[in-house]
Parts: structure tokens; sequence; C-alpha cells
């Protein structure tokens, strides 16, 4: 007698992914003719230890990846890093370790990590952003950038970090805070790098449009940060000096009741009307000064709204009346004209504004009975009716706002604009470990890149860290070169790129990862592209997930990838993994770790247990109760199934079982129920696998206990489910399912397998309806087992009076039978 055996899950874990590397089943060929399928999570960063927070991502993507890969897909899943960035630096800087042995050493700590979790990547695709065959395409994308102008250098205020030490692109400042540090974010005139990503404003927004499989939050999120507004732009003229003022607005309707101009202090006209209003001058400095590193949130959102006349008058081109130009806090000069008209009767922040210094206020919009008039409580922000307004009194706001732009275009004082409220993507950072920025600066030529065959402009080694600027810039080995278009002295941009440069196109880099001419092949990338399934946080809303599909415009744009100029059809954003009622996170101490994890309780525990716990896009507690169960439920899956492979190999798949009897009957359900969830899990996208695994966990209990019953050894149906187990296991368990079908006797890993078709036939409840009719006439509905023979289904109709009451003294002459539908019994 065979003893138990149990199920030694540590040895099974490591022995699968050994083999599993050894025979290379995940590695995605360019050349298979089915049809492909591209399942990403976003690049990590490594940053060193992971956690069973981060398994919880993971999981889901190889959950998906082996599920389609099951499904019949060619599935391409690769893995890489996000290498660049400000940890590695800051170690550099705390500790003296050079920040790519820290990177490097981290990336292989996590590389073994996720292998430990089971996951199913094509590693023969992996690479880091650090490495010099990757990073050299980022100076070429930058350098084919600075060619077509969209990417260029100006001199601007820009959000600097004071303890990152670099400025920052709009994106990354939230609240007027470091995205990373959270430090308050202080404004600087530098000149530095952009990209020019508001020339793709209007495809950015359009387009998300029809990313209809991505969350409509996310897509809420990057259409208000884009914040497209049509209005009007226009000039009014400064009397007595010669300058104009354009202002943009989207109510040109209120234009009658302007009663001043709000101006950023460093709006050009400035200077020079305080040559004509010298008295001015020492007021406007002043006020200007105080404003000095002040952030954008605290000018427009935290601070008084306040400023100080300039003395000098604006005339409105339509009124002709002349109101006073003050200077203020409120408006900046890199956004917009810099300039706007204060309308204080139709504008809350113009009323406030008004209030606070005297300003007059002009009512020029009544609600639609005309009965709302001055003096105004509050600011009517409302469409209305027009009054005061000259020739455009009576009309209604919108079609005023037509005549009044048709107007101003006329006189050529002005046309409709479309205005956007992002900014150009800024992309310099003044530190060392990034993306080395390929454009030199010579007297003779000025900006100049570096040739092609010159890339990479690579990172020096042995950089001084002392965390006192920037290190590139302090090296004057690294600066002082020569220029490569007239050979003279030349210097290097002593900046790196912006580490989301690197993250913006690397997934179209796995395609082709080992191309050392072209950033990537154009048809290999084209069959592979898009992106079919993304998953990450909500995070990155509008930093990565905006400039990724900027980036992936401009690909497509230069004819370097063809196809949807989308990188990514759909999104999925993984709910978080809490940790006693918190976020886990190694700030908050509340860590659980994937080696200790795994050591423990097995890795297809820790994966059932994070699919099962919760909907993916939920967030989910940890438990130590939850992944106990887990465990319990391997072991039980191994004692119910295992000492039955060596009898059910024989059974086939191909067709439903002999079901001797309703216990039977559910037990071949409960496996197709569960077939069934695991594939419209996936073809909705909705990926709910928690559903599935319960589905698992319901039929393991019917499988344990027929498992117990005397003859289950030779019972069709329970062989038949014990053969099917390791099928409908694998995207969730995959190191138990391939160690029971190599107990079946297979030779060839599980996870290759077609995932099986749930058959209807299984799956039907426990009683249809049979109608049955007596001469063609219904008699009786009755209940039966699906699948019910004809004979059987004679007997039951029998037993019903109305029907025996009809075939009464006759004599049945014929039986009509529609297996699972009627019964006819012609009797004469
Ligand atoms: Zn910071
Ligand atoms: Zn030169």
């Amino acid at each position: 007698m065979p003893e138990d055996r149990p199920y030694d899950f540590r040895a099974v874990e490591r022995t699968w992914q050994q083999r599993w590397e050894e025979k290379r089943i995940y590695v995605a060929r360019d050349d298979d003719p089915r049809p492909k399928y591209y399942v990403l999570e976003m690049l990590p960063y490594p940053s060193g230890d992971l956690h069973v927070g981060h398994a919880k991502n993971y999981t889901l993507g190889d959950a998906i990846a082996r599920m389609q890969r099951m499904r019949g897909y060619n599935v391409i899943h690769p893995m890489g890093w996000d290498a660049f960035g400000l940890p590695a630096e800051n170690a550099a800087i705390q500790r003296g370790i050079d920040p790519e042995t820290w990177t490097r050493s981290n990336i292989e700590n996590m590389r073994r990590q996720i292998r430990l979790m089971g996951t199913s990547y094509d590693w023969t695709r992996e690479f880091a952003t650090c490495d010099p065959s990757y990073y050299r395409w980022n100076q070429w994308f930058f350098t084919r950038m600075f060619e077509k102008g969209l990417a260029y250098k100006r001199e601007a205020p820009v959000n600097w970090c004071p303890v990152d030490r670099t400025v920052l692109a709009n994106e990354q400042v939230e609240n007027g805070k470091c995205w990373r540090c959270g430090a308050d974010v202080e404004r600087r005139n530098l000149a530095q790098w952009n990209f020019k990503i508001t020339d793709y404003a209007d495809r950015l927004l359009r387009d998300l449009d029809r990313l209809d499989g991505w969350p409509e939050r996310i897509r809420t999120m990057q259409r208000n940060w884009i914040g497209r507004s049509e209005g009007v732009t226009f000039a009014f003229d400064v009397e007595n000096v010669d300058a104009a003022i354009d202002v943009f607005t989207t109510r040109v309707d209120t234009v009658f009741g302007a009663t001043f101009l709000a101006v950023a202090p460093e709006h050009p006209a400035v200077a020079k009307i305080l040559e004509r209003m010298p008295k001015s001058r020492r007021r406007v400095e002043e006020f200007a000064a105080s404003l000095r590193g002040k952030g954008e949130l605290e000018r427009t959102q935290l601070m008084e709204k306040t400023g100080v006349p300039t003395g000098a008058y604006a005339i409105n081109p339509l009124s002709r009346e002349r109101v006073p130009i003050w200077v203020t806090n409120y408006v900046l000069a890199e956004y917009g004209t810099g300039a706007v008209m204060g309308v204080p009767a139709h504008d809350a922040r113009d009323f406030a504004f008004a209030k606070k210094h005297a300003l007059s206020i002009a009512q020029v919009i009544t609600n639609a009975d005309g009965s709302l008039r001055a003096p105004l409580a509050d600011a009517y922000e409302d469409d209305g009716k027009l009054i005061a307004s000259g020739e455009y009194t009576g009309m209604k706001s919108a079609p005023a706002r037509r005549a009044i732009a048709a107007r101003l275009e006329a006189m050529g004082r002005g046309k409709t604009t479309v205005n956007y409220r992002f900014r150009d993507w800024l992309v310099s950072r003044q530190r060392y470990w990034g993306t080395p920025i390929p454009i030199v600066s010579c007297e003779n030529d000025g900006l100049v890149p570096v040739p092609d065959d010159q890339l990479p402009v690579l990172l020096p080694k042995g950089v001084a860290f002392t965390g006192q600027g920037s290190p590139l810039a302090n090296d004057p080995a690294f600066v002082d070169t020569t220029c490569p278009r007239c050979g003279g002295p030349a210097t290097r941009d002593p900046d790196t790129m912006d580490t989301f440069v690197d993250s913006s196109w690397y997934f179209v880099r796995y395609l082709d990862p080992h191309n050392a001419h072209l950033p990537f092949g154009r048809d290999v990338a084209s069959r592979w592209m898009p992106v079919d399934q993304y998953i990450g946080g909500a995070e990155h809303a509008v930093m990565h997930l905006l400039y990724a599909r900027f980036f992936y415009k401009f690909l497509v744009d230069e004819g370097w990838v063809e196809g949807d100029d989308e990188p990514f059809t759909r999104l999925f954003n993984q709910g978080t993994l809490l940790y006693g009622g918190e976020k886990m996170s190694k700030s908050r101490g509340n860590v659980v770790g994937i080696d200790e994890t795994v050591e423990k309780h097995g890795v297809d525990a820790m994966r059932l247990f994070l699919l099962k716990a919760a909907p993916p896009e939920d967030a989910l507690e940890w438990t130590d109760e939850g992944i106990v169960g887990r465990v319990r439920f391997v072991q039980r899956v191994w004692r119910a199934a295992e000492p039955l492979t060596r009898a059910a190999r024989s059974v086939p798949l191909e067709r439903l079982p002999e079901m001797r009897g309703e216990r039977q009957r559910e037990l071949v359900r409960a496996l197709h129920v569960a077939l069934d969830s695991g594939k419209s899990e996936t073809e909705t996208r909705r990926f709910h696998y928690n559903v599935t695994t319960a589905k698992l966990d319901e039929l393991v209990n019917l499988l344990a206990a027929a498992a117990r019953e005397p003859d289950a050894a030779s019972d069709p149906a329970v062989l038949y489910v014990v053969h099917a187990l390791p099928i409908v296991l694998a995207p969730f368990a995959p190191h138990l399912a391939d160690e029971l079908w190599a107990a079946l006797g297979y030779e060839r890993s599980v996870h290759l397998e077609r995932w099986l078709e749930p058959d209807p036939a299984a799956l039907a409840t426990d009683e249809i309806t049979l109608v049955v009719q007596v001469n063609g006439k219904v008699r009786a509905r009755i209940a039966v087992a699906p699948g019910i023979g004809e004979d059987a289904a004679f007997a039951l109709a029998m037993e019903h009076a109305t029907v025996t009451a009809q075939i009464d003294g006759k004599q049945v002459r014929k039986r009509i039978f529609v297996p699972d539908k009627l019964l006819n019994i012609v009797a004469a």
C-alpha cells in the first residue's frame, strides 16, 4: 500500500521554477502564427526588497498571462527595470555607494524575488534603463525631437525641489509639493530642456475617447490635466505707452464688464509702463520681489489675491473705456498670455480682488428674466442675457460670444483660440543618475546635438557625490569637450533627462531588446504593439501614462512603428494591499516580506490568497488566517487528487465522463463552473479571479468528499475531474498544477496545454423543465434532471394525473422526444 506522500511545496516549487527556466516555456517567439497578446506590468523601480504588496501586482499579471497562453494566444510578458533615479544617487551621497553598484545589486535581489513568485516572464527580453545600450536610444530620440523642434531649451520660471535639488515637471508637483519627497516646491528662473507635448494636446485629448479599455477615472484625470478651453485672445492697447496686452478669455460676452487688467509682474509690458510711470516703479518692484520663490500653487490658490496698480490704463477695444492695469500675484507669466481682463461682476476671483482694492464692479449679464440687478452680492458666473453691452445688449451669452469674437477678429484685434492648461514637459534634471542630454554648447554654433555615431554619451564613472550642486556640472572632464561641428571648444549639457523619458518607450524596446542598430525594428515592433493589457497603479495617471502616450504618438508619426498610435489598449489599476488597515509600505513599517512568506507558506498559497481575497481593483487586507487557509487548500488538493492520478490519465478530457448519479454530476459541474469563470473573467477583462478561485474551493471540497468513497478510483467522473484539475489550477497555483500534471504521467508542462472549453451540458443546473404533451396539447410541465433519457421522462410523465387522465383507456402509439425540451405522447 503506497504511503500518503505529504506535499512538499518548497521542493516542488523550486523544481518547477528551474524546469520552466530550462525549457524556456515562457519565451515569446516573434514568428509564432497564433494571435499575439501583450500583457505588461509597469516597469518596476529597483528599490531593493519586495513585499507581498508587490506580489499582488505581479500575481495578477501572471495569472492573466498564463490564462491567455492557455487560451491559445502567443503571449509576450516581459520584465525589466526602471533603473535610473534619485534613490540610487541619494545612497551615493549618504553612504558613499556607487549608484550603479547600488542599483545592480537591487536588481539582482528583485529579479530573484520576482522569479520566486513563480511568474511566467520572458527573461530573454530583460534590460535595465541604466544600460548604455538602452539609454543610448533615449539620446537618439532626444536628438530626433531636437531636429523636429519638439525638444527645445528655454529660460523660464520652473519648479525647484530644494530637497532633491533638481527641477520638476508640472506633473511632478502635487498640491505645491514635490511628488517624490513632499518638499514645498520653489520657483526658479532656469534655462531648461522641454519636450513640446502641448503640440500633441488635441490628439492626447481626443484619443482618450476611444480608450474605452481604460478606467474612466484615469481618462477624466488626463482630460482635466490637459484642460482644453475655447475662447478668444484679444488685445488691449496701453494708453500713452507703445504696448498692447493680450488677454485670453472663455467669457468674451462679459467684455463690457471689464474694469481692470491683471498682469503678471514679469509681463514685458510692465517694464515699458514703468519707463513712463517712474513713480510706480518702487511699489511694483517691491511687490514683484515679494513673490520671488513663491510656487504656482501658493500664488494662485493659497495666497490672498492681491496686487498693486501700475498707474497706467488700458483701453477696452470694444467699449473704449479706460481700465487700470494692476500687477497681481495670481496671474502667472508662463500661463496663457500672462494677463487677464478683470470682470468683477462675473468672476468670483475678480470680484474678491475688486472688493479688496475698491475697484468698480460693472454688471453686464443678467439672468433669464432680467430680474438680477446691481448691486451684486456676489459674482454672477452663469450664462445669461447681456445688458449695458452696446450693440450686444439683449443677446444671450452664447450667441454674444460668437458675435463679439467675430467683431474682434474683423477689427484685427483678436482671434478665437484654444487654450490648454498643461504645459510642455520639462525634462532637464540637475542630477547624475540619469541619461545625459546629448547636446553640446558651442560659442560659434550654439546648441549642437552629439552625432548619432558618437552615442551614447556615457555617464562618467568615479564622480564625486557631495550633495552640493550637480555632479556632472562639477566634473570638468565631462563638461569640457569639442564641438562636433567646428571642432572648437564646447561644453556638454550637464543635466540628465527626467527618468520618465526612460519609461516612455520601454514597452517597445522589449519587443526587440538586443537591437544594436536601432531602438527597435519596425516590423517586429508593429507585430507586437500595442500593449493589450497594461497593469499598474493609478498614481501614474498624469505622469507616466500621459508621457508614454505622447512619446508613442511621436514614434508612430515618425514611421518607426506602424498601427494605432495609442500604446496601451487596456489599462487595469490594481488595488493596494493593506496590513493592519494601512497600505503596506516600508516607510510605515508594516511590511510582510516575499522571502519569509514563500519559505513559510509557499508561492502557490501566497498567489491564491492574493487572487482570492478581493477583486483585483479593490484594496485587500493581508491576514495570517487568510494565507493559512490557502496553505490548507493546497494540501487538500494534493491529498484528494494525487492518489488518483495513476488511474485518471486514462479518462479522456475531450468529452464528458459517464456520470453515475447526482453526486458525479455535481462534481463535474463544479469543474466546468470553474473553467467557465476563468474563461469569462479573462474574456471580459474583468479579471475577477477571486470568483474563479472561490469556484476552485467548491470544486476541491466536492472532490475531496468524492475521493473518500471506496469506488473513487474506478469512478469515471471522479477520475475525469482529477485529470482536468491541473488545467484549471494552472494560472493560479502553477507549481501545484504542474506537479499533479506530471503525476498524471505528462512530460510537457501543463502551462502549454489548452484551457478546457466549459461544456454547456455539464454546466446545466439541477433541473430543467420538460414540456409534456398528449396528442400535441400541453398537459404538464415537469421538473427533470438535464440529459434525462426518454424512458425515464415518460415514466415521470405518467405519474402526472393530468397526463394519465388524457391517456385514460387509450393506447400509447408513439412518443416524440426532444431531449431536455419536450415529450409528446401520441395516444389513440
Ligand atoms: Zn523633492
Ligand atoms: Zn562649433
